[in-house]
This record gives structure tokens, C-alpha cells and sequence, in this order.
């Protein structure tokens, strides 16, 4: 059992049946759950129960808020936004400040509720809550950069003057998966709180205690409650309100919702910005460190149970290095720790539950059935909690299977050899993803540039993924349909604004005058863009 947290705990001390199951130990304090969901736009009464995925024991009933509740959570959005886009960049920016360590400060706790909620390991908590505060820090350090406005050349040199400024879209509605759901709840809001908006998101039913803490921190570090509303119910019955009111989407989830919602946004002509899946490939050329990259690709491929966007499904490994790298990997796999606990002692949590259990299951026995070979996992282990799955890797697999294309988002691997380099960066583009990818070489040059010929939206050079995730200033998403639009960096925040070009103009005016024909004012015109290009002026 973890520490009790500095803010009292949520947890309730010691096991809530320990007669007859002594790992069901992991229920919240009710007064703690009741502070936290009463934040939810719900007036129907209605509830929904959660479970935790450690034990499968009930968790908390979360109220569900109806179409009426989105449409009241995003009018009470609108009406808090104008004065929130009215407090300046220095004070908003703060806030993002005092957030950053508010999650650190609150760390065993924020560890508790996500470990809780997801059954994921503590480290890959962690993870979490260490990306929310690398996200706070780099916008709140470099919100002038994006957000000021800026002078732009104008179309005559010291005549026009030219300001372009970026205005808040206004209400924004994010819509998070369960995979990550501290930091996909609120790393996407934060820089759009930052630009001036005003956020309703509906998280993902699962994880809406998780995401529900997230609302109560940035209450806490100054951002006001009406402009982080949250609501709560089944995907499509909230989302679609929440779309029809709002006026830009965030959604980050699977390819065939973001499609749907894509088409919604659409009919309104409203943007939106789509964070989908992938079928990672991460490949290991023949001057690789073998130890590193094994280490490196159990971590690429198990981290939340590979139940991550970015994690990967597909090694292809150089023939030189092969059977080296195969048996140091397999190792480190046989080797990890599976386990529900709140400690930091197991390397993979759970998975969350019976509907990803069974995806697993299902693409692991379709590959055994046609003829792959388990090199090692490939079992459910219920004497750990319900949804519990071995670290899988697999050889053989040929595109005949379901799993040698489609996501599996779970902790199997597929192995593949690769004879030239070309041909491997050919198999890794193949498919209709474009998410990360990884490489790993001792030659950071060479590898660079192989990383150019990858069709996805981030590499990582001798790490799995956490180099790209963890550098705020680079845009992260996918190319293909691995989604729409980047977050972070400045994309991640411009995405929020509508530009507005104001010009001034001075002296002459734009078209002729002191008696000028039309005719004489062309030639003029001819004469000045030709002296302006010859100035190399843009
Ligand atoms: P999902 O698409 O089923 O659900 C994601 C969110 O969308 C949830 O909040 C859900 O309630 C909501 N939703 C579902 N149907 C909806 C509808 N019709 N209208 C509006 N909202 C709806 O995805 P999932 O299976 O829960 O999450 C796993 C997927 O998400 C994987 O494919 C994974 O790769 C992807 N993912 C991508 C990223 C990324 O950054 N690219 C990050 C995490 C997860």
C-alpha cells in the first residue's frame, strides 16, 4: 500500500473484505469520491458504477449528465469565457505555474487515484503527472512567443502597417481516452485555457475520477470553475451535444471515433484536432547497442501495459543483430514483474478491462492459430486481478493475421528480420498508420536520416518514445490516419486561436489617386513590385 497523501488521502486503510479477498484494498474515501464528482454538469440523477481493473470491485457511481446537462456546461463555459480572455497572459500563465507544482506537490496522491482507477504501475502514473508538469512549465514560459501579436511586413514598406493577433476560439471541447487520462484530460486544455478559452471535456467513463482530480487542481492553482467544465456519460450520447455547441473539438482516441467526429465537425465547419491510434514500428539496425535497445524496447512495447498511443507493436530488427537482440529482449520480458499494487515495485499493471482483455486474447490466439510462435507471455493471469496479461512477444506473424496490421493496444509485440535498411523502412511505413516510430543505432547521423524516409509524425533516435512526448517545444501527432493537427510546441496552442490581421494604412492609398488613370496607376504598380523584388523583399 502507497503512502497516504499529504492532502488526508483518498485511500481507505487497509482491505475492504479481507476474508475474502485479501488484494481488495484499493477503495476511495466516499466523502473524497462525493467532492470529486460533484463537480460533474449532471442533474438527471442518473449514475453509472466504476470499478478499479486492480480487483474489480466497485469504485464509485458516477453521475451522468443528459444532453440538456452538456448544453447548460457549455453555455455557463461561454458566459465565463469573455473575462477570462480579458486577464492578461502574465496571470494566466501563473496559474500554469502554480499547477506545475501543485502536481508534484500532490504526487502520491495523484498516483493513488490514476493507480486506482486504471491499475496501471505507479511509474507509469508518474509518467503522467510529470508530462502535466513539463506541459504547465513550457507554455506558461513561452506563452508570449505564441500568443502575442506580432508585426507582419506590410504590402508597402513603412506604409502599411500590419498586426496580426490571435483570438481564442472561444469554447473548446476535449474529448480524452482512458490510456493516460491524467495528462490527456489536461495537457490539451492547459494551453487552451492559456490562449484565452474557456473548456467543457467529457473524459472517457472509466477514468472520470482521474480526470475529475485534474478539474480540482487547476481549480486550485486559479483557473475558475466555470471555465474547466466537466461532463460525464457514454461516448456518443455526450459527445454529440457536446460538439453541437462548442466551437473547436480536441479528441484523442481511436481512428474510428475520430472519424466520426471529424464528419461532426464538419457539418458545423468548426476545427478540430485528432490525436488516433497507431501500429508503432520500432526498428533496431545492425549497429545497434543490443543491452540498450532491449531495455529500451521493453519499455517502447509494456509501459501501461502497452495500452499507450505511442507504444510499439512492431520490431524489426537487422539480421547482423537479430538473434542477440531477440534473446536479451525475451530476458528482459520474462523477467518483468506483473502486479496489482499501488508501490512502485511491478514494471506492468493491468489491463483495464474485459473488453481490451478480450481484443488481446483474441489477436494473440488468431496469430498462434495461423502459425506464430509465443516466444514468451501470451497468457491471461487472473490469479493477479481479472484483466491481468503477460508481456507477449511473437514471431512469425504474417499479414494473413489480425495482429500484423491492426492495433492491438496491449502488451504484444510482433518480431520481424530485416535484411537492408530500405526494405525495413518500407515494412515500417506499410499500413494505414502514421503515428511514432523509434530507431535505434549508434550512429545518430545515420539514423537521422533514415528517420526522414518515416511516415510518422514523431521518431525517437534510441529511446521508444518518452524523447518526443517529454519535448514540449516539438509538435506531437499523426500523420495518416494516426489523426489531425499536432499538440504541443506551437501548433499545440495555435491550433486554439483564430487569427485576426488588422492593417493600417498610411500615406497612399491603394489605388490611384492625384488624378492618376487606371492605366498610369498599373504601370506605377509594375514599376514598384519589380524595384520590391529586386530589394528581396518578401
Ligand atoms: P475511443 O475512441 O473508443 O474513446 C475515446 C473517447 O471518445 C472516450 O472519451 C469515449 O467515451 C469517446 N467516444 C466514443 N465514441 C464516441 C462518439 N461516437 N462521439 C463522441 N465521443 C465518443 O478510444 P479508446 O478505445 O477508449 O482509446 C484507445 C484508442 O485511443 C487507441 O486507438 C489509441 O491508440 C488511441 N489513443 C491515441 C492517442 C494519441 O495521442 N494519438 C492517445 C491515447 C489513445
Amino acid at each position: 500500500m502507497s503512502a497516504q497523501s499529504p492532502s488526508g488521502g483518498p485511500l481507505l486503510d487497509g482491505p475492504a473484505d479481507p476474508e475474502h479477498d485479501p488484494r481488495a484494498t484499493y477503495a476511495l474515501e466516499p466523502g473524497y469520491v462525493r467532492a470529486l464528482t460533484d463537480r460533474i454538469a449532471a442533474t438527471s440523477g442518473a449514475t453509472s458504477a466504476v470499478e478499479s481493473p486492480l480487483n474489480g470491485q466497485p469504485l464509485a457511481h458516477i453521475p451522468q449528465s443528459s444532453s440538456g446537462d452538456v448544453a447548460a456546461a457549455v453555455s455557463a463555459a461561454r458566459a465565463a469565457q469573455p473575462a477570462w480572455a480579458r486577464t492578461s497572459l502574465a496571470e494566466r500563465s501563473a496559474a500554469l505555474l502554480r499547477l506545475h507544482d501543485l502536481v508534484l506537490d500532490r504526487r502520491d496522491e495523484i498516483c493513488d487515484v490514476i493507480g486506482v482507477e486504471s491499475g496501471k504501475a505507479r511509474k507509469d502514473a508518474f509518467l503522467e503527472l510529470a508530462h502535466v508538469a513539463l506541459t504547465a512549465r513550457y507554455y506558461a514560459r513561452t506563452a508570449r512567443n505564441h500568443l502575442d501579436t506580432r508585426r507582419a511586413p506590410g504590402m508597402f514598406p513603412g506604409l502599411t502597417r500590419v498586426d496580426v493577433h490571435r483570438i481564442p476560439k472561444g469554447v473548446v471541447g476535449i474529448i480524452s481516452p482512458w490510456n493516460y487520462p491524467f495528462t490527456l484530460a489536461l495537457c490539451d486544455g492547459l494551453p487552451a485555457l492559456l490562449a484565452g478559452n474557456a473548456v467543457v471535456i467529457k473524459p472517457d467513463a472509466q477514468t472520470m475520477l482521474t480526470a475529475l482530480l485534474g478539474a480540482e487542481l487547476l481549480e486550485q492553482a486559479g483557473f475558475p470553475r466555470e471555465i474547466w467544465q466537466v461532463v460525464a456519460g457514454p461516448g456518443r450520447d455526450v459527445g454529440t451535444p457536446l460538439i453541437r455547441g462548442v466551437d473547436y473539438v480536441c479528441f484523442t482516441g481511436s481512428t474510428a471515433t475520430g472519424t466520426l467526429i471529424a464528419a461532426q465537425c464538419a457539418e458545423r465547419l468548426i476545427g478540430c484536432s485528432l490525436e488516433l491510434g497507431g501500429k508503432n514500428p520500432l526498428l533496431v539496425l545492425r549497429d545497434a547497442d543490443v543491452e540498450k535497445a532491449a531495455e529500451g524496447a521493453c519499455r517502447a512495447a509494456f509501459s501501461n501495459a502497452g495500452q499507450l498511443c505511442v507504444s510499439a507493436e512492431r520490431f524489426f530488427i537487422a539480421d547482423q543483430v537479430y538473434d542477440r537482440f531477440v534473446e536479451r529482449f525475451v530476458a528482459r520480458a520474462k523477467a518483468m514483474t506483473l502486479g496489482a499494487t499501488l508501490d512502485w515495485d511491478v514494471d506492468m499493471g493491468t489491463l483495464i478491462s474485459q473488453d481490451q482483455l478480450d481484443t488481446v486474447e483474441a489477436h494473440v490466439a488468431d496469430a498462434v492459430a495461423k502459425g506464430a510462435r509465443v516466444l514468451t507471455g501470451g497468457r491471461h493471469r487472473p490469479d493477479l486481478g481479472p484483466y491481468f496479461y503477460e508481456p507477449t512477444i511473437l514471431e512469425g506473424v504474417s499479414p494473413d493475421m489480425t495482429c500484423f496490421g491492426q492495433e492491438t493496444f496491449g502488451p504484444v509485440i510482433a518480431l520481424y528480420r530485416f535484411h537492408d535498411e530500405a526494405e525495413a523502412v518500407a515494412r515500417a511505413n506499410d499500413g494505414e498508420y502514421g503515428l511514432n516510430a523509434a530507431v535505434y543505432s549508434q550512429d545518430g547521423a545515420r539514423a537521422r536520416e533514415l528517420a526522414r524516409h518515416i511516415r510518422c509524425g514523431t521518431v525517437n533516435i534510441n529511446e521508444g518514445f518518452g524523447a518526443t512526448f517529454g519535448s514540449l517545444a516539438a509538435p506531437m501527432g499523426g500523420m495518416r490516419r494516426s489523426g489531425m493537427g499536432r499538440r504541443q510546441g506551437s501548433e499545440g496552442v495555435l491550433r486554439y486561436t483564430d487569427t485576426q490581421s488588422v492593417a493600417t494604412q498610411r500615406g497612399v492609398r491603394i489605388g490611384p489617386q492625384y488624378g492618376l488613370s487606371q492605366e498610369r496607376y498599373a504601370r506605377l504598380m509594375t514599376a514598384s513590385l519589380r524595384v520590391l523584388n529586386k530589394l528581396g523583399r518578401a
